[in-house]
């Protein structure tokens, strides 16, 4: 009885896909015909790659709509290592943004969505080092997972796992594992910890999705055999939604917001090509599926549902839908009637959707508050409408995690809104709602997932439900829907959240990084935020014994739930060199919170809670600067203006409109933000003026940007091509190629030790060809590569100096490297007229 239980436990919470939809989907009578079709498909393919964007949306748009196919995407990252276009999370935050993206990528292709626990740590040059940093066995393991779970009959990997070196490791890595999870799956002996709760599954056949990309150019591929390939039309228009394939691709993939991939939908055939690898071959290459019973039949006891099926969809009446109900819901017993398996579980989902949207049934349970606490009551707002002239009675209502249910036997009469209310009692031990895969502190490449049911599963769980129980012909079926939290914005128009449930407090320390280049003290101030009514207690700035706090705790208090108060503590730091954590922690009824809330708000996306050890990091250091003023123009964006202003300068935000010759006068150096030749247009009219402040003395510090779609091709005031070179050994050996410039000894003494202690890489994008008057000042590579030389490049101009460099201070700054402070102390620093004073170099 108890296998019972966990059995049907497992299959509602791992072969259902969470999809937290930011707005109710509402499909027109032609998507729901096409639901129909997907209903009487049997067959399952999984498309696998490394991470947010490799995936082929005109291939999974196409298997999902026109073959009809469940069509997953393993992701085996969440891209937390990749830049940020839209904003200035990065790490875990960017992961959070991008599993969102996907999630949206997939509302609109079609596709469901999975992921490993693997972490993407960032560039990787081979596999050999993704797999070591990953922990190849366990990355092996959540694939192996992922397969016996969502069981394809047919695998597709986006990457050739033949040819190490030609790409991302990421990249190389996903299709290497892919293969070596092909043939683990089916054996017992492999991961059998995975057994108690998922069987075995040996998919049929696995290819590679190849494409002219990795043949150099169209016309090789052009001219390429072809005869190991097969051609899948990708190019089908769809009629009845009134769109073409790759229009639908374009609009998945343009969900990619973070990345900057909106795209372009296209029209007219298209052939995408895969190659067959491993399994059964194909004998005449008319399907993927070939040899795989896609009907109904494949289930024991099926042949009648998808008899039954069929005759729902060749009598589907497009101008009334509801008509398709009768039938649904004697398809929908049917289904139940099945012994446990796979598709009984899948297809009572796809036919309950179906069977909703059909009958116009709308219903939804909306939160009055958008945030709560463990032990909380929630008043949750029930709306239920049927617009259809069938019966539809409302039962019950079942509130999760509670498992209350209210007996309500209420008659839905066509289109007459029923609307009341229920409360639920939120247990004291119920989890915060944060991503399940960053409650745990995880290793550089690889998250910590502690339960092994949540692997794979794309989203945040949210525990908060309400069941509506629904009988329709007789037939009690029941809707789950996640309680939500709705507003009207006077813009936007209506926009959607989910409850959150959130600490009674949590504290923000207003800098990641406090640095104290001397022994002065500084002021720390924390916000305390209330996640509840009437909340009195006490703060800590807890730091080793040889830092000064003063006072040693501060009493607050707050009435009003969501209100903030901000105090601040005087830390002094000991004399000597000291790298230390604090932390922030609130006590309240002798109860500790540690936990700081940062909420990720984008409108293309849900709003997202993390919640993370409340924290700032506190460096003692010899640091020399020399005060300059410092104009910062933003980029794509980056935290690198409050690493000035911790390092002692007074930094101003700069916008493009703004750089005149006469605004530029204040400073003395002029420093650009990340990628600000590929974001802001405006700088393409700016240049002349920007060099000449550097003529007239003053430095100006240009930071990486790509080597694609820059807004000038003169980005310095010589020439200066950026190249892909980078070196992504974040603590790679580097070699000082002009030891006494100024910029390695003034007013800071450089030496290999400032280079340890990197996080991610070094920097990226180094120009690979540049004008002999620059300066190449710093020499690395990554093992068994060429040197690079274009990581700084300093080359004096009138009677300044222009710097370009690739290094990736942005990342390093915030992180707190102090050898990232120096260097960029010096940079700021560095003039032709500055005299470097006589001293010793240090090597
Ligand atoms: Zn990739």
């Amino acid at each position: 009885m108890r296998k019972l239980f966990i059995k049907s436990f497992l299959l509602f919470f791992l072969f259902i896909p969470i999809i937290n939809a930011q707005k109710p989907q509402k499909p027109s009578s032609a998507e729901i015909y096409n639901q129909i079709q997907k209903l009487n498909f049997l067959g399952t393919v999984l498309y696998i790659a490394a991470h947010p964007d490799d995936e082929n949306t005109r291939l999974i748009s196409y298997l999902a709509n026109d073959v009809h196919a469940r069509t997953g995407y393993l992701s085996l990252t969440r891209g937390d290592g990749g830049q940020n276009l839209i904003g200035s999370q990065l790490r875990e935050l960017l992961g959070v943004i991008r599993t969102q993206e996907l999630l949206e990528a997939r509302k609109i292709d079609g596709g469901e969505q999975f992921f490993s626990r693997a972490n993407d740590f960032g560039y990787s040059k081979n596999p050999e080092e993704t797999l070591q940093i990953w922990d190849k066995d366990k990355v092996l393991a959540d694939l192996v997972w992922v397969i016996r779970k969502f069981q394809p009959d047919v695998i597709i990997n986006r990457f050739d796992h033949r040819s190490p070196g030609t790409t991302h490791g990421h990249h190389t890595s996903s299709a290497m594992l892919s293969m070596e999870g092909f043939d683990l799956a089916n054996n017992p002996k492999a991961f059998p910890e995975q057994l108690k709760l998922e069987q075995p599954w040996q998919p049929k056949r696995v290819f590679f999705n190849t494409s002219w990309w990795f043949y150099g150019s169209k016309e090789k591929f052009d001219a390429a055999d072809k005869t190991n390939l097969i051609g899948i039309p990708t190019g089908v228009y769809f009629p009845t939604l009134g769109k073409s394939n790759q229009e639908i691709a374009a609009l998945s993939r343009s969900s990619h917001k973070s990345q900057g991939f909106g795209s372009t939908g296209a029209r007219g055939t298209d052939t995408e090509y895969l190659e067959f690898l491993k399994g059964e071959p194909l004998q005449n290459k008319a399907s993927i599926f070939e040899g795989i019973d896609t009907s109904w039949n494949r289930v024991k006891g099926g042949k009648p549902i998808g008899e039954l099926v069929t005759k729902i969809s060749n009598e589907y009446d497009f101008r009334n839908p509801s008509a398709s109900i009768p039938n649904l819901v004697k398809a929908y017993s049917m289904i139940q009637a099945l012994d446990e398996n796979h598709w009984k579980s899948v297809k009572s989902e796809e036919i309950k959707k179906i069977i909703a949207d059909c009958s116009g049934l709308f219903l939804e349970a909306v939160s009055t508050t958008q945030e709560t606490t463990p032990g909380s009551t929630v008043k949750v707002n029930l709306e239920a409408i049927n617009r259809s002239p069938v019966d539809i009675q409302l039962v019950s209502v079942t509130t999760l995690p509670e498992q209350k249910t209210t007996v309500l036997n209420t008659i839905l009469k066509n289109n007459s809104l029923y609307n009341s209310s229920v409360e639920i009692q939120l247990p004291e031990t119920i989890n915060y709602t944060q991503p399940y895969w960053l409650k745990e502190k995880g290793t550089d490449g690889l998250y910590t997932v502690e339960d092994q049911k949540n692997i794979g599963i794309p989203d945040i769980i949210r525990e908060v439900k309400v069941i509506f129980n629904v009988k329709i012909n007789n037939i009690e079926i029941p809707f789950e829907r996640i309680v939500v939290y709705k507003r009207n914005d006077e813009v936007k128009g209506e926009v959607y959240n989910f409850l959150d449930i959130v600490p009674e407090v949590t504290t923000t320390i207003q800098d990641k990084v406090l640095l104290f280049p001397n022994t002065k003290s500084k002021y720390v101030g924390i916000t305390i935020k209330s996640g509840k009514n009437d909340i009195k207690g006490n703060l800590k700035l807890d730091l080793p014994k040889n830092w000064k706090v003063s006072p040693e705790s501060i009493a607050f208090q707050l009435d009003k739930k969501g209100t903030e108060q901000t105090v601040y503590f005087e830390v002094t730091p000991p004399s000597q060199v000291s790298e230390v954590v604090a932390k922030s922690i609130a006590t309240i009824d002798n109860v500790a919170y540690d936990k700081e809330q940062i909420i990720i708000h984008y409108d293309h996306i849900t709003k997202q809670q993390v919640l993370k050890t409340s924290e700032v990091k506190c460096i003692r250091m010899d640091l020399k600067t020399n005060q300059e003023k410092i104009a910062y123009i933003m980029g794509a964006g980056d935290e690198v203006p409050q690493s000035l202003s911790q390092m002692g300068y007074k930094v101003t935000i700069v916008k493009p409109e703004e750089i005149t010759p006469e605004k530029l006068e204040n400073f003395d150096v002029v420093m650009t933000g990340i990628r600000a030749y590929n974001t802001v247009k405006a700088l393409a009219y700016k240049q002349d003026i920007l060099f000449d402040f550097v003529k007239n003395g003053k430095t100006m510090i240009v930071q990486y940007n790509t080597n694609g779609d820059l807004v000038t091709s003169k980005i310095a005031p010589y020439p200066l091509k950026l190249s892909n070179d980078r070196v992504t050994e974040e603590n790679a050996e580097v070699r000082f190629l002009a030891p006494t410039n100024p910029a390695l000894n003034y007013p800071n003494t450089i030496n290999q030790n400032d280079f340890k202690g990197w996080k991610q890489e070094q920097g990226l994008y180094y120009p690979r060809e540049f004008d002999k008057a620059f300066t190449p000042i710093l020499s690395s590579n990554d093992k068994g590569e060429i040197a690079k030389e274009g990581a700084l490049l300093i080359a004096p101009y009138g009677k300044g100096n222009y710097i370009y460099t690739g290094l990736s201070l942005f990342r390093e700054l915030p992180e707190g490297v102090p050898g990232a402070y120096k260097l960029l102390s010096n940079l700021i620093s560095t003039k032709p007229s500055v005299s470097v004073p006589n001293q010793k170099i240090k090597q």
